[in-house]
């Protein structure tokens, strides 16, 4: 029973074992194993390079990353941040655990993201920054956003988590709004194991970047702010030396996907595709699916036919994050119709480099 074998919404891309050990080697003669190593300065250049940036910060994770840039702005507790409530729970926590206020701003049904039309609508004297998510690789309208910003002195922070290595007319996605975190948890299109890295605009929030993730020291016995430990260790960044070689070739791989799923959906009755932005160099990252009324399932009904076989959609995200336990009735989220529409109707199906053409067909041919 061969083909019982189970299908998960990703697969980590991984270097061979040979790449890894070899590369790893050098560990053993220097025993320099983290804090801020060559391996992670060697990263933190090619990633650079790669982003299309001009310098960026390592971190131990996407969701350390977000919470500590938030917090290098400095904002007055109790603050509000205009943010959507169509994302992982991680970007609502960073938020919040910031000691500031999300504000729920409703989301575009055309592709996921914020809708910029409804963001100056929410925007009171205590809010400080807005804070969107390019979902599933989607780039939000980043020259609207930037324009409401500069019109009421706003911070714009992007979780970039889902669009690594993206670009927007040419220009790698890191580069707009205040600053940008990314994700590379093992689940994401380019991975370290666990990590993440922040993207910004000024040197000064690199500062306080490093002093965050290394306790603010800067010498033996200087300790020069209050920090945490949020450092990426040499073995990730290695992992993530070991995967940028081939990355080219991982995204490849998943547009291949991508494109054979979007080609042969497209004119399934009751499935829609989110709009394609032609401006934008995807990483394929998820393959959302909107299950629409007019088709023969439910989501829920075709979400667990598909487990029946072995085949894990995910519902991302379902709930939206404002009506998780953790958050509901405690923020302002009464126009949020589209983002709760569009999680009840949401499926993420399987898309990872080395993804078996057999398993491709039988997804789709079973949907
Ligand atoms: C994965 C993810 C995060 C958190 O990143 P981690 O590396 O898992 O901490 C934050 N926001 C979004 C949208 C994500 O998908």
């Amino acid at each position: 029973m061969n083909n019982r074998k189970e299908i998960f919404v990703t697969r980590s891309s991984m270097p061979s074992y040979e790449e890894y050990c070899e590369a790893i080697k050098p560990l053993w003669e220097s025993r320099w194993l983290t804090n801020m190593g060559e391996y992670h300065q060697r990263l933190e250049k090619e990633l650079a390079d790669y982003l299309d940036v001009p310098q960026i910060s390592l971190m131990v994770n996407g969701h350390m990353a977000l919470e500590m840039v938030i917090q290098t702005f400095d904002f007055p507790r109790g603050s509000e941040v205009i943010t959507t409530p169509f994302t992982f729970i991680s970007t609502t926590h960073a938020i919040v655990r910031n000691g500031l206020k999300p504000v729920f701003c409703d989301i575009k049904l055309s592709d996921g993201t914020i809708d910029e039309n409804k963001i100056e609508d929410l925007i009171t004297e205590n809010t400080v920054a807005i804070l969107p998510v390019h979902v599933y690789g989607n780039i939000c309208n980043v020259d609207a956003i930037q324009k409401i910003a500069d019109k009421y002195g706003l911070k714009v922070i992007y979780d970039a988590a889902h669009a690594f290595g993206e670009k927007l007319n040419g220009v790698g996605i890191g580069n707009y709004g205040d600053a940008s975190i990314f994700s590379f948890h093992a689940t994401k299109v380019f991975h370290t194991i666990e990590g993440g890295a922040v993207v910004c605009k000024n040197d000064e929030i690199y500062e306080k970047l490093y002093n965050l993730k290394n306790f603010g020291i800067r010498d033996e016995e200087l300790v020069v702010s209050v920090g945490a430990n949020a450092k990426m260790n040499e073995f990730s960044a290695i992992m993530g030396l070991c995967n940028l070689t081939h990355i080219n070739d991982a995204i490849a791989a998943r547009r291949y996907v991508y494109d054979t799923y979007r080609r042969l959906l497209m004119n399934v009755k009751g499935i829609s595709l989110f709009d394609e932005q032609a401006d934008v160099n995807k990483s394929y990252g998820y393959m959302p699916i909107i299950v629409e009324s007019d088709y023969s399932l439910s989501r829920d009904e075709l979400n667990l036919k598909l487990r029946e076989k072995g085949i894990f959609p995910r519902k991302y995200f379902c709930p939206v994050t404002a009506d998780h336990v953790c958050f509901k009735n405690r923020y302002r989220n009464e126009k949020i119709d589209n983002a709760r529409k569009l999680a009840e109707k949401i499926l993420v199906l399987p898309i990872y480099e080395g993804m078996e053409e057999y398993d491709l067909e039988r997804i789709i041919s079973l949907i």
